[in-house]
């Protein structure tokens, strides 16, 4: 190669070089250290992010721009890699001039001598301050509950597992607004959204700023304070949220007030059963107790708190097991109706059977459907379960009639919920004609308090009626009702409630005597429910009252056992119906 031609290659070399060196300055942070970290070369890229100036930069410690944030270990790891000759990649969180933090995902280089010991190194980095505000934001999003900015179930459940990890005693406080659902109805999310903000703000106000504070959805608040031991102490806080939260809110100028029901859960590290436990299964457990307690606050009618007990646990449990399990009691089969039968008292003859929902329970047994029946009234499903009765009663009493069992006719009872339904009187017929059973062998017990409306209750009553379907008031005494607007409703017949019954054997049998004289000159048919003893049934015979049914008749019965009871006793069919 002659000189020229040489001189022509190098050239060419260095402007590849040039050319290298232009793109990794556009693109990249670049720095050179000697081997103990002193810079001796940055490129514009550098200053920019550093907001340092070139001539502040060189000749310092690569440390100017340490933010503080990584460990001794993460730079002693990283001096080793690169200072036994190995190229260390990583991602770094430095410091600007002006205090404000930027991230980096560095390589560095190390350049060795003629030992293989390294003289300097090169740094080329990209700045990720991005990618990292957003990795930042991600994991905020999963800890904290967007809307009130405090800690959501995540963090919750975080936070437990320390407390309880270190054993130490705390307070769990269910928090839950009352009838918020209603405020966020009727006022709209916007103000919802902004009450529940305000709420927050309030609890952070009033408690210890070592309280942790949650939301854990809806209008649900999580609270956890340490080193709470006595159910006092808890209580003392517990009044102090309420109070607090009864205090007027203001929200797009309008004044709101709320009340909040409170579940307490008192962790006690020592105690035999929690120690035993996993952390995880201690958390559910606590969580869970609080929840009841909340639950239970909340049967009391809101805007109180209550402590859990093992009591109250199981109360509650126990209801809210039924809830669960009332859902598919309808398709496993577990309904069935027991009849009690009801008598002329006159006659001795059987006129017709009160048709008693009963609920074989796979594990509890046989359940009241004193017990059973709100909480199907609460959840609604009163409506389908009714339906099923209606139903199952009109088919029995079908069945009687092929059978010959002298069984005039069959009385349901009917429950609120079913009865507000539009559809009710026709739901009714339909089944009527579905069974083909004439409607006269079936009647409605509806209650007092049922008659809220008289015009509404009129034309459903009234619907009934023109088909021949009879009806009857049940536990009458027992409502605020009249008699005289009673006369107004096409009602066949009154039911009076057993506890005047019961009373009348203890002398104070006025009212019954009253019901029994108004009634009959108002044209209803009196039943008396719950004669127990013959002293009852002599009165209610003396005055004049028309049928009876009771446990001194008898029980309600199986179908089955109904049979055999009428058989054996030989109780005669009612020839004609008595007025
Ligand atoms: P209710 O309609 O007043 O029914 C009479 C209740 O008194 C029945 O209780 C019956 O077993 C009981 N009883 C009968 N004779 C006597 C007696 O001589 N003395 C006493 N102390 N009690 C007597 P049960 O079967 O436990 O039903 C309780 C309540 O549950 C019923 O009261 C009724 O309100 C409701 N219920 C029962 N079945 C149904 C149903 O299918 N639908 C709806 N909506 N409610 C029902
Ligand atoms: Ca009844
Ligand atoms: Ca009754």
């Amino acid at each position: 190669m002659t000189n020229k031609q040489i001189e022509k290659k190098l050239n060419k070399t260095l402007k590849k070089l040039e050319d290298i060196e232009f793109a990794l300055n556009e693109s990249s942070i670049v720095a050179i250290t000697e081997k103990k970290g002193i810079i001796n070369y940055v490129n514009k890229k550098f200053c920019d992010i550093s907001k340092y100036k070139e001539e502040e930069l060189i000749g310092q410690d690569h440390k100017i721009v340490n933010a503080g944030y990584h460990s001794k270990a993460f730079f002693k790891q990283m001096w080793q890699t690169i200072g036994s000759g190995n190229v260390w990649k990583g991602e770094i969180k430095n410091k600007a001039k002006d205090g404000s933090f930027y991230w980096v995902d560095t390589t560095i280089v190390p350049f060795l001598d003629g030992h293989g010991k390294p003289y300097q190194y090169v740094s080329i980095r990209n700045d990720i301050t991005k990618k990292k505000a957003m990795e930042e934001e991600i994991k905020q999003m999963a800890y904290y509950d967007s809307l009130t900015e405090l800690p959501n179930r995540n963090f919750l459940n975080k936070h437990l597992q320390t407390v309880i990890g270190n054993k130490k005693p705390a307070a769990i406080m269910f928090l839950d607004l009352d009838r918020f659902k209603v405020i966020n109805d009727t006022m709209g999310h916007i103000a919802g959204d902004l009450l529940l903000k305000q709420t927050a703000v309030r609890l952070k106000e009033i408690l210890p700023s070592s309280a942790f504070i949650s939301r854990t959805g809806g209008d649900e608040f999580v609270v956890i304070l340490e080193d709470i031991r006595s159910e006092n102490d808890a209580a003392k806080i517990a009044e102090h949220i309420i109070t607090s939260l009864e205090a007027p809110f203001l929200i797009n100028e309008e004044t709101f007030f709320i009340s909040t029901s409170i579940g307490i859960s008192l962790y006690e590290p020592h105690h035999l059963t929690t120690e035993s436990l996993p952390v995880e299964k201690v958390i559910e457990s606590e969580i869970r107790k609080a929840d009841i307690a909340m639950y239970y606050a909340k049967e009391l009618g809101g805007g109180t708190y209550q402590l859990n007990t093992p009591l109250l646990n199981e109360k509650v449990s126990r209801k809210m097991t039924l809830e669960t399990q009332l859902n598919r009691a309808l398709q496993n089969d577990e309904f069935t109706l027991h009849y009690q039968p009801q008598f002329d008292l006159h006659t001795d003859s059987i006129t017709g059977v009160e048709a008693l929902l009963r609920w074989h329970h796979p594990q509890f047994g046989l359940i009241s459907p004193n017990e059973f029946i709100p909480i199907l009234e609460e959840t609604g499903l009163i409506v389908s379960v009714g339906r099923w009765v209606i139903e199952t009663a009109c088919t029995q009493m079908k069945q009687w009639q092929k059978e010959g069992v002298p069984i005039q006719h069959a009385a349901v009872n009917v429950s609120a919920k079913q009865f507000k339904n539009v559809h009710f009187a026709k739901e009714v017929i339909q089944i009527l004609r579905k069974v083909e059973l004439n409607p006269a062998c079936l009647e409605l017990e509806i209650t007092e308090s049922m008659i809220q409306n008289v015009k509404e209750t009129k034309i459903i009553l009234q619907a009934l009626k023109d088909f021949g379907v009879r009806t009857s008031i049940d536990d009458f005494g027992t409502g605020y009702s009249s008699l005289s607007y009673l006369q107004h409703l096409p009602i066949d017949c009154l039911k009076i409630d057993k506890s005047f019954i019961y009373e009348m054997s203890k002398g104070e049998e006025i009212m019954v005597k009253t019901i029994i004289n108004m009634g009959k000159s108002l044209q209803f048919n009196i039943v008396a429910e719950g004669i127990e003893n013959e002293e009852q049934l002599s009165l209610l015979q003396q005055y004049g009252c028309h049928y009876g049914q009771g446990y001194f008749y008898s029980k309600p019965l199986a179908p089955e056992q109904l049979k055999t009871f009428l058989e054996e006793n030989r109780i005669p069919a009612l020839q004609t119906l008595n007025d």
